[in-house]
């Protein structure tokens, strides 16, 4: 671990004093709209607008690039939401993903234990403890209510499949990706033909009923994961689980966050989920805290050992090299696209002064930035100068996300593709008709560079390439 948890570590102000910033760009730009908002929203659901799509993405394809594109050892999968009841039985879910609820006597609010004020340094022992309520003289931090004792509380969607509602049909949207690489393990090792060590990576949709949903996109009831699961020898698991770590850590700073807001935070014993040997998250210090970006763990045996018992499958491993027959260890890497997407946002947020003028900006990634470039006309009264920012768009659009604009003076043209992220603009005036050449504007630096129209999208192209390189 090259970051570590140190409870003395000096703690880092966020990149936004107040999330109010980001929820209302986000809105005002396009980013993330509440859900079904003209029906007063659903709580807990957020909608991606033109800009949030682009960048949740940009944020899915990067990891994309990083854990299966750019390895031999990963290769990808996408499993169904719904899957046969029993995986969640086997898994453990059923039984035992839950958190402690306490609901307040008087205007019967539920609350997560754990997240009430007073709780912050409690073990998971304590949490567990039926008289903790009473003990710590706990009260409803809404009306300071009497709270009931806690009770697990099942974060499981449940909903039936096909026509009849009764309880043979139960089935559950998965709480988490990862059980669609277990349950497919076989056939996927038997397809590639994979030896060991290696990985399923999937992207998707996961859903939990959270108790206290909030603080944006940052927990959310349906939210997308991007996970892997790396099988392993068992006596290399320890090792193999050290080298994830600052590799997924390493994966947030190449994108730009900054090194002093993210963390490691080891899972103490009594907090390890159940199926869990270690547990490490990545934490980023967001404005309400340090909070997990990522998990990594050591699974050990549990989830194909678990399911080669119920099922009566063979999920065992057969290493031709020392012709043995055992149980992989598995490591996964757990995050979320919508926390990392978050994350970038709320990073990459700048404010400075400049020529008396207040300039936000976001300074994502050229990879991240949901238009690489904006074309603008300095002048839109003449048609010529429209025109060839007409076909310099249409040309970038073939490679990348570029747009036109012409709704407003250059200068507030620049300010809003900053507020938005777009590394480059570029414009077009009436000497680009004379001398072929246009302006291109960098974002952070705000400098100004006069290049050839013939070739900018080979520039930009290459621009692309290079802020990828080394990632
Ligand atoms: P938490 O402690 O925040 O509830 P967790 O430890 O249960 O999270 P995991 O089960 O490890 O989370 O899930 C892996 C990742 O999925 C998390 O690191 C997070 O990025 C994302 N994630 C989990 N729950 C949510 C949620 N309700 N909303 C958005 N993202 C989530």
């Amino acid at each position: 671990m090259t970051a570590q948890t140190d409870p003395a570590q000096h703690d880092p102000a966020p990149a936004v004093a107040n999330l109010e910033t980001i929820v209302s760009l986000a809105k005002r730009r396009g980013f993330v709209f509440p859900s079904s908002e003209i029906y007063g929203g659903i709580n807990a659901v957020w909608d991606y607008g033109p800009l949030g799509v682009e960048l949740k993405n940009n944020v899915k394809r990067a990891w994309w690039r990083a854990m299966v594109q750019e390895r031999d050892d990963i290769v990808g999968l996408d499993a169904g939401i719904l899957m046969h009841p029993q995986v969640w039985v086997t898994s453990g879910h059923v039984e035992s993903f839950t958190d402690p609820l306490v609901e307040c006597r008087t205007d019967n609010r539920r609350f997560r234990l754990d997240e009430l004020p007073g709780t912050e340094r409690l073990s998971q022992t304590d949490l567990r403890d039926p008289r903790i309520v009473e003990r710590l003289r706990l009260r409803c931090p809404v009306d300071g209510g009497e709270l009931s004792p806690p009770r697990r509380f099942n974060l499981m969607f449940r909903t039936f499949m096909g026509p009849v509602e009764e309880d043979a049909s139960v089935v559950y949207l998965r709480p988490e990706t990862a059980q669609g690489a277990y349950v497919n393990f076989r056939n996927v090792q038997q397809s590639t033909r994979k030896k060991l060590p290696f990985g399923i990576a999937q992207v998707g949709k996961a859903f939990r009923n959270e108790i206290t949903p909030g603080n944006f996109v940052f927990r959310t009831r349906e939210f997308e994961q991007m996970e892997m699961q790396y099988f392993v020898r068992p006596e290399r698991a320890a090792e193999l689980f050290e080298e994830w770590l600052p590799r997924r850590h390493a994966w947030y700073l190449s994108y730009g966050v900054t090194p002093e807001r993210l963390r490691y935070r080891e899972h103490a014993p009594d907090e390890l989920a159940h199926y869990a040997r270690k547990a490490v998250d990545v934490e980023y210090r967001f404005p309400f805290g340090w909070k997990e970006l990522e998990g990594v763990h050591n699974r050990g045996d549990w989830d194909l050992g678990r399911h080669a018992e119920a099922s009566g499958e063979n999920l065992s491993y057969f290493d031709p090299a020392t012709n043995e027959s055992f149980i992989p260890f598995i490591v996964e890497t757990a995050a979320g696209a919508d926390r990392a997407a978050f994350t970038f946002l709320i990073d990459a947020y700048r404010e400075e002064v400049v020529r008396g003028e207040k300039r936000v900006s976001l300074a994502l990634h050229p990879d991240l930035a949901p238009y690489k470039v904006a074309v603008l006309p300095l002048l839109k009264k003449r048609p010529e100068i429209v025109e060839l920012c007409q076909k310099i768009v249409a040309d970038l659009r073939t490679d990348m996300m570029a747009v036109y604009d012409d709704t407003a003076s250059i200068g507030k043209l620049y300010r809003r593709q900053d507020e938005i992220g777009t590394p480059w603009c570029v414009t077009v005036d009436v000497d680009s008709l004379e001398d072929g050449a246009l302006t291109i504007r960098q974002r952070d630096s705000m400098e100004q560079q006069r290049v050839p129209v013939e070739g900018v999208k080979r520039l930009f192209v290459d621009r692309l390439a290079a802020a990828r390189s080394g990632i």
